[in-house]
Parts: C-alpha cells; sequence; structure tokens
C-alpha cells in the first residue's frame, strides 16, 4: 500500500512565479525573506518551488497566503502570481 498523501490536500494555492520577467528588485525578498531570496544571477527565486518551463512553481496552504500576496503586490514587475488550486481563480 502506497502512504496516504494527505498532506497535499492542505495546499490550496499556487504560487506561480515567472523568473524571466524577475527584474531583481527584491522587493519580495524584503517582504518575505523566509521564501524569496536573490540570486547570484540578479534574480529572486522561490523556495522549495518546481521549475516548470521557465516558470517557477509551488503549492501553499492558507496559512501561507497572506505571506505570498503581500511579496506578490510588492514586486513592481507583476512577476509573481497565485491561483486557486480547486478553481483556478487569479487571487493575483
Ligand atoms: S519583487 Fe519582483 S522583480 Fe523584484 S526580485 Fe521579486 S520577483 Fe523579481
Amino acid at each position: 500500500m502506497s502512504p496516504n498523501k494527505d498532506s497535499n490536500s492542505s495546499k490550496k494555492y499556487k504560487v506561480i512565479f515567472d523568473k524571466e520577467g524577475c527584474i531583481g528588485a527584491a522587493a519580495c525578498v524584503a517582504s518575505d525573506p523566509n521564501n524569496w531570496k536573490l540570486q547570484d544571477d540578479g534574480k529572486s527565486s522561490l523556495k522549495d518551488s518546481t521549475e516548470i518551463k521557465d516558470q517557477f512553481e509551488r503549492e501553499i496552504t492558507e496559512e501561507e497566503l497572506q505571506a505570498f500576496k503581500d511579496a506578490a503586490e510588492s514586486c513592481p514587475v507583476n512577476v509573481i502570481h497565485i491561483t486557486e488550486i480547486a478553481t483556478g481563480k487569479k487571487i493575483i
């Protein structure tokens, strides 16, 4: 029997980081240094994310949403997006 992957069910939102458009303004890092980090290439990176076609994605819980919303809102070029997984609704 495979282990029950219940932990995934608590992930309600998906963060999508379009790294190519990042200009390294680091507002996201200032807003949420636990999840965003400036890299040597001058762009930001999203901790614990998976690279999918030049974008970085990570599923997050309800509790994590506010911090990611704040980071996304602080980004001057709007390359951080959040969608609700169940509905596909765009949060930001
Ligand atoms: S705030 Fe936006 S542009 Fe600035 S480092 Fe973060 S993702 Fe890149």
